[in-house]
């Protein structure tokens, strides 16, 4: 019997899980107790994180390809195949330039991934052309946070929660899709009374349930609230003057923008109760710690880094950041979501938040990593517009890895014409659950969590080391040494020489000495002695020496921010939505998330049957209003429509949906046997300008009766 201690690898609260494998192989796990951000709890999706790896039955297991896709796949070496690979690779960058290939990779990627692809593509391709389905879940957040702050950096930690008494919860349902986050949050609330809890959300859910205050907006109305609370504390003095004069530029502008609405006006257009906004401006406004958090409601918009830069304002404007329990804090729905912002695994990013755009910034690590080629000086393709490129033929392949974009990306239609159309994809995946295997010409088997090595980092900053406990199946290999042997066969051997992971990573950190994430005081040595460090955590911070550390908890204590003149900015936001319009035909707003079990497209958490029970049918919640108008009963199947496609769910009459508005969840695919389910049959492809994250949260639809042909 042997114990292993790592870290769940669903979603971005980064749980410690100890794991325990038996003599005859069985695994075993519970939470880590010694853990800084679970303390031993664990949700259901966690609690049962072993049998995703103890299920074999459909894990990829050798390379295949095939030659052209009306031929079969066929088993071949992993000689074969990355030769192959790179063969096409190197003939497509000869004929049409390095911005002809692209990778498309995920938040679920462990750190030295991340650091070895954005190294390869950038640094000796040539080519920005990186993104990752964080750009679908965080990047409207990340753009948020540099406005404002000067940097990506989340200034809180987990801790704040215990030091809060105002907890302000904005388009996010933590008590289903963050659940250790909520219960200490629940926890915290039970031992002091008065604590206040504000939820908003159009819908109701466990997390409104347990909330003192529901504010249940009408959908992409997020900014009207956020101005109007803005205005109150303005009014009724609850702003932080000091504060503002010292440390902010841009508060007479918003000043002058919130005041443009009345309260009343406000309270219209959301729909709710104007003593509603008084009650939680007032609640905010004499509080000692105001956390807010908030996830997809903000970013998955048209409009998300404007949402994301109005409820920063509120803290700017009260002072309330860089003090225990206050501060905007950002929850990543992914396990590693913020090691891939660290590393640079955006399209327009470098490691250690290093910009594109900046020719310093690109110099430094074209010297770093002694690059045969200048690192390009435009950003590469996003998510989105990498799949457009492909149906256009304009980017000629793509290497997908441990991310189903059939399924995730906003319009199937795109996504779907672009894999058809692509000249070579080639896709890296622990199992063939993933839709985007069909689409194939190379398929690379993927090492999952347990069989690898690695590091992750949580939404507070928190690094953890992730242990290989078991072997991986067949011949599968971990996902750093796919792209090392592969950069070998590319002619890039001396520059990716590694042995292990560890060497990467020791590699990563010291190309953050003198950034705002610096971490070259943290080792795998050292991660492995002390469970978890927050960064930054420098050299000199453990002096040059393995002493315990646990990095830093909160970021802009001495309210000097990362702009060049050292003081936080407040944006005047405008406030209306600029999503897809209701019209006649098409007159409801149709939004989607996640439910308590299911994680992403399913493709782990579809594979346990405990998960599955909760909830094994995709539905659809109608407002009773809604479903009268169209003669709908409960558990009737109905056809959704938007411009785009349709869907076919069985409907679940609800006044837990305003009425107007319904919801889907986002999880459903192929795997169920049918296309019919899959919530981007319907979402548009909108992007918000800045961040260019999609406007999953609204799509106008309309829904009716399903009739038999
Ligand atoms: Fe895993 Fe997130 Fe659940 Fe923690 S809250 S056990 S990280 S899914």
């Amino acid at each position: 019997m042997k114990t292993f201690k790592s870290t769940c690898c669903y979603c971005g609260v980064g749980c410690g899980v100890v794991v325990t494998k038996e003599g005859n192989g069985q695994l075993s796990l519970e939470g880590d107790k010694e853990h800084p951000s679970n303390k031993g709890m664990l949700c259901s999706k966690g609690m049962n994180l072993h049998y995703t790896v103890m299920d074999q039955s459909d894990r990829l297991l050798y390379p295949q390809m095939r030659l052209n896709r009306s031929m079969p796949m066929q088993r071949v070496s992993w000689d074969d195949a990355l030769e192959r690979t790179a063969a096409v690779f190197k003939t497509l960058i000869k004929k049409f330039g390095p911005d002809s290939v692209a990778f498309y990779v995920s938040g679920q990627c462990l750190t030295e991934e991340y650091y070895l692809v954005n190294k390869l593509i950038k640094g000796f391709i040539g080519s920005n052309n990186i993104d990752t389905n964080s750009r679908l879940c965080m990047s409207s957040a990340v753009v948020g946070y540099k406005l404002a702050l000067g940097d990506d950096s989340v200034p809180v930690c987990y801790d704040d929660i215990e030091a809060a008494d105002v907890i302000y919860v904005t388009g996010a349902n933590p008590a289903w899709c963050h659940p250790i986050i909520w219960r200490r949050v629940e926890a915290h609330k039970a031992a002091n009374h008065d604590v206040k809890i504000i939820c908003v959300d159009p819908r109701k859910t466990d997390t409104s349930r347990s909330s003192d205050l529901h504010l249940q907006i009408a959908p992409g109305t997020d900014i009207v609230l956020n101005n109007a609370i803005g205005r109150i504390l303005i009014e009724q003095n609850y702003i932080d003057q000091t504060f503002i004069a010292e440390h902010t530029d841009g508060f007479a502008d918003f000043r002058e923008k919130v005041m443009q609405r009345t309260i009343a006006e406000a309270a219209e257009l959301c729909g709710i109760n104007a003593g509603d906004i008084y009650t939680a401006a007032g609640w905010i406004g004499r509080s000692k710690g105001f956390l807010s958090f908030w996830t997809m409601g903000l970013n998955q918009s048209v409009i998300g880094v404007n949402k994301n830069l109005s409820l920063i304002n509120l803290h700017l404007i009260t002072g309330r950041i860089g003090k225990p329990g206050n501060g905007p804090f950002s929850l990543t729905g992914q396990p590693n979501a913020m090691g891939g912002r660290e590393t640079g695994g955006l399209a327009n990013i470098l490691p250690g938040h290093r910009e594109i755009l900046n020719a310093e910034h690109r110099a430094e690590m074209e010297q770093f990593w002694n690059t045969p080629v200048k690192i390009a000086n435009k950003p590469g393709l996003t998510a989105t517009e990498m799949f457009e490129a492909l149906a256009d033929d304009k980017l000629k392949a793509i290497w997908i890895i441990n991310t189903n974009p059939l399924v995730s990306m906003p319009d199937m239609n795109v996504a779907e014409a672009a894999l058809n159309k692509s000249r070579f994809v080639v896709v890296q995946d622990v199992s063939n659950r993933a839709d985007t295997v069909k689409f194939a010409d190379v398929v690379l088997p993927a090492a999952a969590w347990l069989e690898k090595e690695g590091t992750m980092t949580n939404a507070e900053r928190r690094i953890t080391h992730l242990p290989k406990a078991i072997d991986a199946p067949g011949e599968a290999l971990p996902d750093a040494e796919i792209i090392w042997r592969f950069a070998a066969k590319m002619g890039f051997g001396d520059a990716f020489n590694y042995k292990n992971t560890s060497e990467v990573y020791d590699e990563y950190t010291s190309c953050t000495a003198g950034t705002s994430i610096d971490v070259t005081g943290v080792n795998y040595q050292l991660l492995k002695t002390n469970r978890s460090i927050q960064w930054p955590q420098t050299k000199s911070q453990n002096n040059n020496t393995n002493t315990p550390t646990t990095g830093t908890k909160r970021l802009f204590t001495d309210h000097q921010f990362h702009t060049k003149n050292k003081k936080a900015q407040i944006h005047a936001v405008p406030d209306e939505n600029t999503s897809e319009p209701t019209t006649e035909d098409y007159p409801l707003v149709l939004t989607n998330g996640r439910i308590r079990d299911q994680w992403h497209t399913m493709t782990k958490t579809g594979r346990v049957a405990k998960l599955n029970q909760h909830t094994p049918q995709p539905f659809l919640q109608l407002h009773p209003e809604d479903a009268k108008n169209r003669n709908i009963k409960e558990g009737q199947l109905a056809v959704i429509q938007s411009r785009r496609g349709e869907v076919r769910v069985k409907v679940n009459i609800t006044e837990d949906v305003r009425p107007g508005l319904c919801f889907l969840p986002m999880h459903w695919g192929k795997i169920l046997g049918s296309n019919l389910a899959r919530a981007n049959n319907l979402t548009n492809n909108l992007v918000d300008p800045k961040s260019k994250e999609p406007d999953f949260k609204f799509s106008a639809v309309q829904v009716s009766l399903y009739k038999k042909p």
